[in-house]
């Protein structure tokens, strides 16, 4: 069976020691949660997951969702009981604005909770993270009315929520949405279509589901411009607010799919169905995507998560399993065989896998702070300049972390040799269900895509160059300090063919579109190593400083993190030449090729 161990203690040095987390102390929340209080709900969340979601992630993979003749849809067992105790401590609304019934604490704690719901059962931790998104889109865009009815029912968890935007014709190009918007009485609409891979589209968790659907009003002009954004709740609301009459929204089906089988993927029928207009008419692709940002950010943590409970059984198991001796000489020699974490390739597949998670976790909520002050803060230039970062990091977050989370899964499955293919150990299914992270909420060259093409020029560059600006003063300011060197060249290498890159696409890609798609992918990617060995670099510096005031007994821990991140800038961070050697080929090879010659 396999096993998991929330790591809370990592998320403390973290917020505490590297990412400055008391700074935050002005901003709205953060002083109801000082870091003895983020230990103590850290623990709590820690200890839900490990007790009781994590035991239910092997029963969801072989029980998956039921559809019912009358189109209900049951979870798997102890789901619904795991739910009632998750949504009753108050989870969903961690962070959510306290008028609404919300705790109010900072969303970087409620992503570290997140990733530890999702290490121990990625499935189940969907259903509660649609309903952040929805919850997200609902306060900046609905109406005080549909915030008064639906934003207590969301936060508190009684009702869930989804997001419907996906149609068989329509995946990436929303333009193509053909579910239609008809004006009926008293400003509502009928809305007619069918929507297609819906998560947690139907079940059993909550009494209500508010479906957040993207349709056109009849008239509207075809392509993105004529897309609206409707809720549309399974149950009608009455007029206490309370889940009422039967909305005529149904579940047709479910998919049978490679991984995450104890979350429904549905297709969704809408039948005339009632629903109420979300902000203005043709402007509904602007507030979904409020809803997919802060989904695109639970995505990229499922990438971390998976990566880390992976990690985990593969590091268990390489201490145990005996196979061959060190090459180096015995190091058991009383044993028959060596544990096979002697053997400096299995390490390889190890180090890479915790190297990337602890500075993935960094980054994390390093963005989720930025996050915090993006919604928070009082002084408008660093509101902007924090909106900024965060806008730039999403793509970032989402692609770098799910592409790597799904290798790693991989890799750590590897250290299982042919165990690691058998069901039993658990981690055939961490590989199945990492790999929908790649795919939905935008696939990732759609990420990359989405960095090049707006995310680069907007505002005339100035959130990536201010990222350039931050990450190039920490290497002038620490370049000097010898205990820094082995991070700080390889991140100041990393920059620089960042830079170049950048300057790449400036030069080369107006002419030649084509040139920015065929690098995006790269482009991504070195960012990404970038934005990693720059949290390696402050996380070096922070475990130095720690060391030198003695460590409070708790060195092993610091010397640990200095190793991975030497590790990391020796192996990992010398791959952003590779991508800006792709990135400088441009797409004239790719493209030389007819489409039937494929
Ligand atoms: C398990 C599961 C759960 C899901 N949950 C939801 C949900 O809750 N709500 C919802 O609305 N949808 C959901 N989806 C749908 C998911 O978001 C889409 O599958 C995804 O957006 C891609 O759309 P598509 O499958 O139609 O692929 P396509 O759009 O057909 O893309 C196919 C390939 O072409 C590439 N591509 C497409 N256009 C371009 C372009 N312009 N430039 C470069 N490359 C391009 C894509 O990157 C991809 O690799 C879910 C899907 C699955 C499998």
């Amino acid at each position: 069976m396999p096993i998991y161990k929330a790591p809370v203690e990592s998320v403390l040095f973290l917020l505490r020691d590297v990412l400055g987390y008391e700074r935050y102390s002005n901003l709205a929340g953060f002083s109801d949660a000082p870091l003895d209080t983020v230990a103590a709900i850290l623990e709590e969340a820690a200890k839900f997951s490990e007790d009781v979601l994590q035991p239910l992630n092997r029963v969801g993979d072989t029980e998956g969702c039921r559809r019912n003749e009358d189109g209900s849809v049951t979870t798997p067992t102890g789901f619904k009981q795991a739910y009632k105790t998750f949504s009753e401590a108050g989870w969903i609304g961690l962070s959510a604005d306290p008028k609404h019934g919300g705790q109010g604490l900072p969303y970087a704690l409620a992503a570290a909770v997140n990733e530890f719901t999702t290490s121990a059962n990625m499935a189940f931790g969907m259903y509660p993270g649609l309903a952040q998104g929805a919850i997200a889109a609902i306060e900046q865009h609905g109406s005080a009315e549909q915030q008064a009815i639906y934003l207590p029912k969301l936060v508190s968890g009684a009702w869930l929520g989804t997001m419907n935007l996906t149609e068989p014709q329509c995946g990436t190009d929303l333009g193509l949405i053909k579910t239609k918007a008809v004006p009926a009485d008293e400003g509502t609409y009928r809305i007619t279509g069918q929507k297609i891979f819906i998560s947690a589209g139907e079940h059993d968790l909550s009494e209500n589901i508010v479906h957040l659907v993207l349709a056109r009003i009849e008239g509207a002009p075809e392509g993105t411009k004529g897309i609206s954004l409707f809720i549309v709740p399974k149950l009608l609301p009455d007029a206490e607010g309370n889940a009422g009459a039967r909305n005529a929204v149904s579940c047709g089906s479910i998919e049978k799919k490679m991984g995450i089988h104890g979350n429904a993927t549905c297709v969704m029928n809408y039948d005339g169905a009632t629903g109420f207009l979300v902000g203005e008419r043709e402007k509904g692709l602007r507030a979904m995507f409020t809803m997919m940002n802060e989904a695109r950010l639970g995505v990229g943590v499922q990438g971390l998560a998976l990566s880390e409970v992976a990690y985990q059984n593969a590091a268990l198991y390489a201490r145990e399993r005996r196979q061959g001796r060190s090459i180096s000489g015995a190091k058991e020699p009383d044993q028959t065989a060596d544990p096979i974490i002697v053997h400096p390739d299995v390490r390889r597949m190890l180090m890479s896998i915790r190297a990337f998670n602890e500075a993935a976790r960094a980054f994390m909520l390093w963005v989720a702070l930025k996050g915090d002050a993006a919604h928070r803060c009082e002084d408008d230039k660093e509101r902007v300049a924090a909106d900024d970062q965060m806008g730039l990091m999403t793509p970032v977050l989402k692609g770098v972390l799910t592409d790597t989370g799904f290798s790693n899964a991989v890799q750590a499955q590897q250290v299982f040799g042919g165990h690691g293919y058998i069901a039993e150990h658990g981690m055939e299914q961490f590989v199945r269900d990492a790999r929908i992270a790649m795919i939905y909420e935008g696939a990732n060259g759609i990420q990359a895509l989405d960095l090049v093409g707006r995310k680069l020029p907007k505002d005339g560059g100035r959130a990536v160059m201010a990222f350039f600006n931050e990450v190039g003063a920490f290497v002038k300011e620490n370049e000097a300090d010898a205990a820094l060197e082995p991070y700080i060249t390889p991140l100041k290498a990393g920059l620089d063919h960042l830079q170049q890159a950048t300057m790449w696409f400036m030069q080369n890609a107006m002419a030649k579109p084509d040139n920015a798609g065929a690098g995006s992918t790269d482009y991504m990617h070195l960012f990404g190593l970038v934005a990693l060995g720059y949290m390696w670099s402050r996380i070096a510096k922070a475990a130095n400083e720690k060391l030198k005031d003695g460590a409070n007994g708790d060195a092993a821990f610091y010397e640990t993190r200095l190793t991975l991140g030497r590790y990391f800038m020796e192996r990992t961070m010398p791959e952003t030449a590779a991508h800006l050697a792709r990135i400088s080929s441009g797409a004239d090879a790719m493209m030389a090729m007819k489409a039937e010659a494929f």
